[in-house]
């Protein structure tokens, strides 16, 4: 579900007709839908409703503050994986204490910081870390409320590079280990084990590899408890898929999700921390932009528009699925062509969908790449000194610019001539 229809012949973003915008911003950009953000916080939340719960809204895949704010608002805590993302969660009002810290390679000022604004977990991923972690709390005179990150080993059946709960992934401590580190945690000042963590992929289209994982750590809780240790919850991280493809291929719905983690967990009393991000995100957002040129070559039609990769990187790194609409809605009957939708960026890999059937655009047509609301923008470089794109947020028939385009100017003015060359 979401906000993103034609009406009148035109893509609208809610009550926005696209083309309108694009004039307004100039392209490409992207757009975001309050209403769909919205929408897909409360149905989350509401599948847990019945369960001590915190959603911990995970920030990387799209921190705009327009974004974090309209989720703050909602009650959404943040899982931030950097110091700067630490910054933006606090920046845009949510609270020390409705912030998780997860990733592999936390340094220690953003340790530090995080203490300092007093998060509710970190989620520690090694050894070293968990040592580490609590030299600096005691250094601070301070407890680190901690879960350990644990490795399953459970395949999440998706794209290889967001698979991330296999014994190979460099994510979290290993599931047989996890005893142990528990055992050392209890006998380190600076830091207190609270629950235990897992995150073990993303765009998951099943429920089997969550219950497969979630099983594990109902055992691994039981035993940890029956050792001693006071476990008072569970993160169960993120991972559910957002529908990429539409209508015809729908990810398990939050209550289908929520109900398997009762069936796994339930039993043991825990509060819940989920890490939703793409399910929030994905489908709220698009990024538009305009064809440039149409060129036939023997056998190929390549539709040359001002997307790069730059802009939006999934389709090259993930290989991707996006659909690509024209925002001029095609007439009944209009000729469909199969073609490449490629970027000005000097890379073979600079595309936005391969071997696609589309409506034969031409030059000066707007395109929008669907499902782009989540892991875009947030990976959006300057390659080729191209400018980071506006983001624009839309409610209804208002819109905002929520980050304005970059000039040029700005990419360069960051560069400096070695003295010698003055
Ligand atoms: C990326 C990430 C998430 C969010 O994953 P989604 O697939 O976007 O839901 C949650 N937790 C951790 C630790 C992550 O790294």
């Amino acid at each position: 579900m979401h906000h993103f229809a034609y009406r009148n012949g035109v893509l609208h973003a809610e009550d926005v007709p696209l083309d309108a915008l694009a004039r307004e911003v100039g392209t490409p950009f992207y757009v975001y839908s309050a209403s769909t953000l919205e929408r897909h916080y409360k149905v989350f939340d509401a599948a847990f409703s019945g369960h001590d719960h915190m959603i911990c809204y995970a920030v990387k895949a799209n921190s705009n503050q327009a974004v974090l704010k309209l989720l703050g608002d909602l009650g959404a805590g943040a899982d931030i994986v950097s110091g700067g993302e630490l910054k933006r969660a606090l920046v845009a009002g949510i609270p020390g204490e409705r912030i998780v810290f997860s990733g592999v390679g936390k340094r220690d000022e953003e340790m530090r910081a995080a203490l300092a604004a007093g998060i509710r977990c970190f989620n520690v991923e090694s050894v070293p870390e968990l040592r580490r972690l609590s030299e600096v709390a005691a250094g601070m005179g301070r407890i680190a409320p901690v879960s350990l990150r644990v490795n399953p080993d459970v395949d999440a059946g998706t794209h290889e590079k967001i698979n991330t709960g296999r014994k190979a992934d460099k994510f979290g401590i290993p599931f047989g280990e996890a005893g142990e580190v528990y055992a050392l945690a209890a006998s380190l000042p600076g830091v207190e084990a609270r629950g235990v963590d897992m995150h073990i992929g993303s765009q998951i289209t099943e429920l089997a590899p969550f219950e497969r994982a979630f099983a594990r750590m109902a055992r691994l809780i039981e035993a940890l408890r029956a050792a001693g240790h006071g476990i008072h919850h569970a993160d169960l991280g993120g991972g559910l898929g957002a529908p990429y493809h539409g209508d015809n291929d729908i990810p398990p719905h939050p209550d289908e999700y929520a109900a398997m983690v009762e069936r796994t967990l339930g039993h043991l009393g825990l509060s819940y921390i989920i890490e939703p991000g793409r399910v929030i995100a994905g489908n709220a957002g698009a990024l538009i932009g305009r064809v440039i040129f149409v060129k036939e070559t023997d056998g190929k039609t390549f539709v040359i528009a001002d997307l790069g990769m730059n802009d939006l990187i999934r389709p090259t790194l993930y290989e991707a699925f996006h659909h690509v609409r024209p925002v001029r809605e095609p007439a009944a009957g209009a000729e469909m062509i199969e073609a490449d939708v490629v970027g000005p960026v000097c890379e073979t890999g600079d595309y936005m969908a391969r071997g696609r059937m589309i409506p034969k655009p031409e030059r000066g047509d707007l395109l929008a790449v669907m499902t782009a609301g989540a892991y875009g923008a947030v990976q959006a470089g300057t390659y080729n000194t191209r400018p980071l794109v506006p983001e624009v947020l839309v409610k209804e028939d208002k819109f905002a610019v929520v980050r304005p385009r970059m000039e040029a100017e700005q990419i360069i003015a960051l560069d400096r001539l070695a003295p010698w060359q003055e």
